[in-house]
């Protein structure tokens, strides 16, 4: 399908690309700032991406963590650029070795293609001179990183953010440290968010504050049913609906009862 938008803040742009468009979990926006790319995005849009990282220099890629749509053309990038793209700790591993993609993820996204990486710094550079800061923030994977720009009071948040509302979850996700995650990242000082699912948001802090109240207040009633003796199936057909084509695609791997399943024994004051 090719690109759909183009994004331009200030001295960061951005395309989106995706095989298909039903909304923000099968579209990916690649942003750069001058010759620093940040992620890569899926490796079947790598026509698009190309192009568009072509039309001025690349010296830097970085990577928030493994997953395909974020880390599934670095391989390209760093064979195109003749770069080695700098990724988490925790992702090099199974960037270098790949992994099998499941079904559906495969189709909108295509698979990961093996790459050699370099560990991220405590601290990365803009061309520019000023600072990158990385911020472990795990929860959706074991090893996401996002990216602070200090100076410029911009935050990358790889898949920290995606949504103001979370309504399913991975059966890999952990939602406690999702959310310490986010009270983490809430302790920055940045104004806009670059997101690669929702685009760009101008008072992201505020939003990303949002999100996790959102999850707070359903974790909250999901609680509350539960202890009128309600099961998570059930509160989640309550709270939630039904289960959508993505939990069938998926064998129930990505679904509306992880997420309840998981807000059941959260210590709700001590998150919020
Ligand atoms: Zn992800």
């Amino acid at each position: 399908m090719g690109v759909r938008k183009h994004y331009q803040y200030q001295d960061v742009i951005g395309i989106k690309v995706g095989r298909i468009n039903q909304g923000i979990n099968t579209n990916f926006i690649v942003y750069r700032m001058g010759d620093t790319v940040i992620d890569s995005g899926p490796s079947n849009q790598w026509k698009y991406v190309k192009s568009f990282l072509d039309e001025s220099k690349v010296s830097q890629l970085l990577l928030t963590h493994h997953h395909e749509d974020h880390s599934g053309n670095a391989h390209y990038i760093s064979k195109a650029y003749g770069i080695i793209p700098k990724a988490p700790k925790l992702a090099q591993t199974k960037l270098k070795a790949g992994y099998k993609t499941p079904v559906l993820q495969k189709f909108v996204w295509g698979s990961l293609v093996p790459v050699e990486t370099q560990a991220l710094n405590d601290k990365e550079y803009l061309a520019d001179g000023s600072i990158i800061i990385p911020i472990h923030t795990p929860g959706h994977a074991k090893d996401l990183t996002c990216f602070f720009l200090p100076e410029k009071k911009y935050f990358f948040s790889g898949d920290l953010y995606i949504a103001p509302k979370l309504k399913m979850l991975r059966s890999d996700e952990n939602l406690e440290q999702i959310l310490k995650s986010i009270n983490k990242v809430l302790t920055l000082d940045f104004n806009v968010l670059f997101c690669p699912h929702g685009g760009v948001i101008k008072d992201g802090k505020a939003a990303l504050k949002a999100k996790k109240d959102n999850i707070l207040n359903l974790a909250d009633q999901a609680q509350e049913y539960h202890k009128a003796g309600m099961g998570f199936k059930e509160i989640s057909l309550k709270l939630l609906g039904e289960e959508d084509f993505v939990s069938k695609l998926t064998g129930g791997n990505f679904c509306k009862a992880n997420l309840i399943k998981e807000c059941l024994p959260l210590d709700l004051e001590s998150l919020k």
